[in-house]
C-alpha cells in the first residue's frame, strides 16, 4: 500500500532489519512479512474495516496499530511485549488495550482515549480477527460479551469480498459437521472466556454468522450489537427470546447442511406464509425459486391426506446451464422435492417431480425445493410453478 518506512522512527522497541513498518489509511503495520505480503494484508484489512465501519455506521476514529509476526526468529528478544508473547507463541493473537483517563473539574476520572495495539501471527486470518476487536475497542470502548465479541471477530477473519457464502477453515468445518451442536444457551450464557478454545470460537462464529446473514434475524442483530458495544444492559434473550424456537430450528438446520459456500440468506426458513388444508375442489399454487432452500407450499396436511400436483416451468443449476424441468436431470438434480415440517421438526425429504399424487405419511406442513447441492444454490436460476389440489377420498365400496 505504501513504501515501507524505516522502523527506527516511531517505535521505541529495537527491531531487526527484516521488520518493516507499512502504513495505510486505517492501519500502521509492523511486520516481518515480505513487502508484497504486507501490502496484501493491509489491502485486505482496509477492505474489511471499511465494511465493519459501514456495518456499525461508525467511521474508524484512529489508526489501528498492528504487529504481525510471520516468523518468531525474526523478532529479537524483548521486541514482543511480555503480555503478547504467550499468544504469539501459541500461534494466536491478542489485542492490548490502553485506556487514558483525564480528571474533570470535579476530580472525576473520564475516559478520554482508548488505544488498542494488536499482536498477531500472520496466519489463518488472525490479524483480521484481532483488527475487529481493535476497531470495536477504539470506537466503542468495549467489544461486548464473549459470544458476540469473538463471534464478530471470527466473521471479520473469514470475511471475503463479494462473497456471502460460508468460507471457514477446513478443520473448523469438519469439527462443525461431526460434532453435536453446542446449545444456543451454552454459547450465549456460558462463562467461557476469550482465548478458551478454537472449538468454542467455532460455535460463536456459527451463531453470529447465522444472525447476521439470515434475513429472519439480521434486522435485530445490528441494533443488539450496537447496544452491547454501547454498554447497555441488554442481552441475547431480551432481543431474541420471543424467536428462540425459530432461531434454534434454523441454527440446527444450518449445522445439518453446512459446508463451504452455504448461503444462510438463501436458505432462511419461511415462518410467515400461512398454510391451509385443501378441501373439495380448492387448489393452491406456489412459485418455487431454484436458488432457494425449502419454500412454503402453503399446504397443510393430515396423515393420509392425498394431494395431486402439477409443476410447470424450468430452471437451471448453473450459469448458462441447460434448462431442466421439475422432473430433474438423469442424476435427479433439479427435481422438485418436498419435506414435511411439524412443530419445529423436519422429516425425511421425498420425491415429487413433474406431476403426480402425494399421500401424507404424517401430519405436517409441506415445503418444497429444487433438488441441488445445498452449497451450490446461489448460481441457480428460474422458477417452477406448482399447483396442488386435494384428491377426493375413494368412495366406500357398497355391496
Ligand atoms: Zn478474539
Amino acid at each position: 500500500m505504501r513504501k515501507p518506512k524505516s522502523t527506527g522512527k516511531a517505535e521505541t522497541q529495537p527491531v531487526s532489519a527484516s521488520i518493516e513498518v507499512y502504513e495505510s489509511k486505517n492501519f500502521r503495520l509492523q511486520t516481518d512479512l515480505s513487502a508484497a505480503a504486507a501490502n496484501e494484508l493491509l489491502e485486505r484489512l482496509e477492505k474489511m474495516i471499511e465494511l465493519v465501519s459501514r456495518y456499525y455506521g461508525q467511521p474508524n476514529s484512529q489508526t489501528i496499530e498492528m504487529s504481525v509476526v510471520d516468523s518468531r526468529e525474526n523478532w529479537p528478544v524483548g521486541s514482543i511485549p511480555p503480555e503478547a508473547l504467550p499468544s504469539i507463541e501459541s500461534g494466536a493473537g491478542i489485542t492490548l488495550n490502553a485506556t487514558a483517563f483525564l480528571q474533570n473539574a470535579l476530580g472525576e476520572k473520564q475516559i478520554t482515549r482508548v488505544k488498542s495495539v494488536v499482536w498477531a501471527v500472520a496466519e489463518r486470518g488472525v490479524p483480521q480477527h484481532e483488527a475487529v476487536h481493535a476497531f470495536c475497542h477504539q470506537n466503542f470502548g468495549r467489544t461486548g460479551p464473549t459470544w458476540y465479541s469473538e463471534g464478530m471477530a471470527e466473521l471479520g477473519k473469514y470475511w471475503r469480498d463479494q462473497n456471502k457464502g460460508v468460507q471457514i477453515d477446513d478443520e473448523v468445518m469438519r469439527y462443525l459437521q461431526r460434532t453435536e451442536p453446542q446449545s444456543l444457551d451454552d454459547i450465549t450464557h456460558s462463562k467461557h472466556k476469550t482465548g478458551d478454545s478454537w472449538q468454542n470460537y467455532a460455535w460463536r462464529w456459527v451463531l453470529c454468522h447465522l444472525l447476521s446473514t439470515n434475513p429472519n434475524y439480521a434486522p435485530r442483530f445490528k441494533p443488539l450489537g450496537l447496544a452491547l458495544l454501547g454498554g447497555q444492559p441488554t442481552q441475547f434473550d431480551d432481543v431474541y427470546g420471543s424467536m428462540s424456537k425459530e432461531i434454534s430450528f434454523e441454527y440446527l438446520l444450518f449445522l445439518k447442511q453446512i459446508d463451504q459456500g452455504y448461503r444462510c440468506d438463501l436458505c432462511a426458513w419461511d415462518w410467515k406464509t400461512k398454510p391451509m388444508r385443501l378441501k373439495g375442489t380448492s387448489t393452491t399454487q406456489v412459485k418455487v425459486i431454484a436458488n432457494r432452500g425449502w419454500q412454503a407450499a402453503k399446504v397443510q396436511l393430515k396423515q393420509g391426506d392425498r394431494v395431486s400436483f402439477v409443476a410447470t416451468g424450468d430452471w437451471s443449476l448453473q450459469p448458462n446451464g441447460p434448462k431442466i424441468g421439475p422432473e430433474g436431470d438423469e442424476q435427479q438434480q433439479g427435481r422438485l422435492v418436498g419435506i414435511l415440517f411439524d412443530d419445529y421438526e423436519l422429516f425425511e425429504p421425498f420425491d415429487l417431480g413433474k406431476n403426480g399424487e402425494y399421500e401424507a405419511v404424517r401430519d405436517g406442513v409441506l415445503f418444497v425445493r429444487c433438488q441441488d447441492d445445498w452449497c451450490q444454490l446461489a448460481d441457480n436460476s428460474g422458477t417452477v410453478t406448482v399447483k396442488f389440489q386435494a384428491v377426493k377420498p375413494q368412495p366406500a365400496k357398497s355391496k
